[in-house]
């Protein structure tokens, strides 16, 4: 009998294509661990029940060991009111489950120098970070809406607020892992600005005084948006507020040579977590055999190891992965003129014979 059950949302677009690589090799590194619950969320729930997310869907997600997503929504639904839009279900999962601490490694693999946008010599030097982003406070889930002045002026706003438990737990958890890395931790923020920032800043500081084996440093989010493509390679673990990390993870990720490439996992307190490929659902890519799979293969992997205590299943697909490359396989999004491009079901094959 399977141990543990898991909530599945292959989405919109490439999700489905994506989420099939996914299991393939789920099902190889850890047969008969897993049953899949597949839910129907995002532009297709829209069509079928003219909302991103039913009730029934949600409950089976709270009810899961975890929730693994391809990626939601496409053109067809984005002019729909925000309440509508494919990426509410998101929203509304993270925030039912309390999955606060998003994490996203970026890593420039050697055999990908080649596909990355940055200068030989920054890229030479290699990066390995992780981008710890707050993901249910913040701007994103503050009070909004839209108002008129006196003269009829329309005014819209937009209110970035956190408390001081929020800012805490993502800050234990950024020392945490920053303990099994190079033990770094950059904290980012805009505290010349804004005061949500000023306490951000004075938490982050009270939290690091637990752990006094952990370098902790401040740096303003312009400044890190310009470190990042002036030295990557200083950065270990960064910590930061939802809006800033959702905008520094995208150019991390455009680094690393392709958005194809990147995992992502949203840990609440518990064990159990959601993963998912930090890129979108890929419209133009949907149904083609294109997309790069290894982010959604990549995101198993985290969910091995933080969710289900799996390092070794975790570090063998990490491997499988790392192999395909070396060999020389690609898919379109990162070949090189020397390299044939794979479609995403053959890419798959590659990483399972490795596996
Ligand atoms: P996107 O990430 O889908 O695509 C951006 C670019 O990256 C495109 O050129 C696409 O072809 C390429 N790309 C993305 N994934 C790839 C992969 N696996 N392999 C190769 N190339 C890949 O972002 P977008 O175009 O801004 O958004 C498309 C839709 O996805 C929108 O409706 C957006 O709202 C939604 N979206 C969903 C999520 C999510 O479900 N978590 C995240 C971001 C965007």
């Amino acid at each position: 009998m399977s141990k543990y059950r898991l909530a599945v949302i292959e989405g919109d677009g490439i999700g489905p294509e994506i989420i099939r690589s996914a299991i393939a090799v789920l099902d190889k590194v850890a047969p008969h661990c897993f049953s899949y619950e597949k839910l129907v969320v995002g532009g297709v729930c829209l069509d079928l029940h003219g909302v991103p997310i039913t009730d029934e869907a949600m409950q089976a997600c709270k009810d899961s060991d975890s929730v693994l997503l391809g990626a939601v929504g496409g053109p067809k639904w984005d002019n729909l009111p925000g309440h509508l839009r494919a990426e509410r279900a998101l929203l509304g999962i993270r925030k039912e489950l309390e999955l606060f601490a998003n994490m996203r490694p970026a890593k420039l693999f050697s055999v990908l120098k080649k596909a990355s946008p940055l200068r030989q010599d920054i890229a030479d030097r290699g990066f390995d970070m992780l981008i710890m982003r707050e993901l249910t406070g913040g701007i994103y889930y503050g009070e909004r809406g839209r108002k008129s002045d006196a003269r009829g002026n329309t005014i819209a706003f937009d209110t970035e607020s956190y408390n001081q438990t929020e800012v805490d737990r993502i800050a234990r958890v950024a020392f945490e892992m920053a303990r099994k890395r190079r033990k770094q931790v950059c904290s980012v923020d805009k505290a010349n600005v804004l005061e949500s920032s000023r306490l951000w800043r004075e938490r982050v500081h009270v939290v690091a005084e637990e752990f006094p084996d952990i370098e902790l440093s401040d740096m303003l989010v312009d400044n890190a948006a310009m470190q990042l493509v002036r030295d990557p390679s200083q950065f270990d673990v960064l910590v930061m507020a939802n809006m800033f990390g959702d905008i520094l993870s995208d150019e991390a990720s455009q680094l690393t040579g392709s958005i194809g490439m990147l995992p992502s996992a949203s840990l609440g307190e518990d064990k159990r977590g959601m993963y998912e490929p930090i890129h979108g659902s890929a419209p133009d890519l949907a149904g083609k055999n294109l997309a790069n799979p290894l982010a959604t293969i990549l995101s198993v992997a985290m969910m091995l190891k933080y969710s289900f205590n799996m390092p070794e299943e975790a570090w063998r697909i990490e491997q499988a992965v790392e192999k395909t490359l070396l060999k020389g396989h690609r898919t379109k999004d990162i070949h090189d003129n020397d390299t044939p491009v794979l479609g995403t079901r053959e890419m798959t094959d590659k990483v399972l014979q490795e596996l």
